[in-house]
C-alpha cells in the first residue's frame, strides 16, 4: 500500500491510498490543476475513486470538479450528502459512518470523529492485506480510535496546534474555543498520547493538518517523538503544499529455505 499526502491543512487536503489495483483519493481540498501536478510530482496516479471524509470546504470544494476529471465516482457518508452538491461528480454514493465498504480493491472501514462537521476517520485495507488510516479534523481522540488503528502499517493523524501558542496567537477567541473544543482539531499533546497507545505494527506515522498559525513543525515532531520514543515508527509531518508519499513493506514471505 502506497500513501501519498497531496496537500494537508486549513488550505487544503488530499491523499491518496493505493494498492497497485485501487487508487483512491481522500478529500478534494485543493484545485484540479494544483492536484494533477502533486500527483505527477509525486510518481502517483490518478484517482479511481473519490471520498470526501466531511462538509467542510479545505476537503470537498473542488471533489465534483475532480471526480469529473478522473470520471471517479464520489463516496460520501449520509450526513455529509445532506450538505454536500458535489456539482459535475459522475455519480455520488453514500456509505453509513459505521459500516464497512468495498471501492475497487480496497476495504474501506469508517469510523465517526468528533468535530463541528459530521466527519470520519476512514481504515483503508489493500489486496495485500497492509492497512493504512487517516484521522484528522477530531477534537478528542474517541475511544474507538485506538482498535481503528490497530494493525495499520501507515497512520496519518492530525496534530493541528500547539496549545500554548493558539492562546496566545492571533485567532479571535471565539474561533481559539472553537478549535480548541472536543468538536474542533487535536492538539500536539492529545495527539502524544493518542501515539504513545499506538500498537507495535506501525511503520510510519505522518503527522496531517499542522496549523500554519498555531503550530510549527519542528514542535509537532518533537513532541510526537517525545511519544514514540520507546516505538520503531517513522515519523514524518505532512506539508500544506509538498506532497510526502509513504509505502508499507511488503507482508513478509515465508522461506523455504
Ligand atoms: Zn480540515
Amino acid at each position: 500500500m502506497r500513501v501519498t499526502v497531496l496537500a494537508s491543512g486549513s488550505r487544503g487536503n488530499a491523499a491518496l491510498f493505493d494498492d497497485g489495483a485501487t487508487c483512491l483519493l481522500v478529500d478534494a481540498g485543493i484545485p484540479l490543476a494544483a492536484l494533477r501536478q502533486r500527483i505527477a510530482r509525486s510518481g502517483a496516479r490518478g484517482p479511481d475513486a473519490v471520498i470526501v471524509t466531511h462538509a467542510n470546504g479545505d476537503h470537498h470544494r473542488y471533489a465534483g470538479e475532480v471526480a469529473l476529471h478522473f470520471r471517479a465516482p464520489v463516496w460520501v457518508s449520509e450526513s455529509s450528502r445532506r450538505m454536500l452538491p458535489l456539482h459535475g461528480a459522475p455519480s455520488v454514493r453514500v456509505f453509513g459512518a459505521r459500516e464497512p465498504f468495498r471501492v475497487g480493491t480496497l476495504d474501506v472501514a469508517p469510523l465517526p470523529l468528533p468535530h463541528d462537521a459530521a466527519q470520519v476517520s476512514l481504515r483503508v485495507t489493500g489486496s495485500d492485506g497492509r492497512a493504512a488510516a487517516i484521522a484528522t479534523d477530531l477534537g478528542e481522540v474517541p475511544p474507538a480510535l485506538e482498535a481503528h488503528l490497530r494493525g495499520c502499517s501507515t497512520v496519518l493523524i492530525e496534530s493541528n496546534h500547539d496549545l500554548e501558542r493558539l492562546w496566545r496567537g492571533p485567532y479571535s477567541y471565539a474561533l481559539k474555543r472553537r478549535v480548541a473544543s472536543s468538536q474542533g482539531h487535536l492538539s500536539n499533546e492529545q495527539t502524544a498520547a493518542l501515539l504513545r497507545r499506538l500498537d507495535r505494527s506501525v511503520e510510519t506515522v505522518v503527522l496531517m493538518h499542522l496549523s500554519e498559525t498555531n503550530n510549527l513543525a519542528s514542535l509537532a515532531l518533537e513532541r510526537a517523538a517525545e511519544a514514540l520514543a520507546d516505538h520503531s515508527a517513522r515519523l514524518l509531518a505532512a506539508s500544506q503544499d509538498d506532497p510526502c508519499s509513504v509505502a508499507s513493506t511488503p507482508p513478509r514471505q515465508l522461506s523455504l529455505f
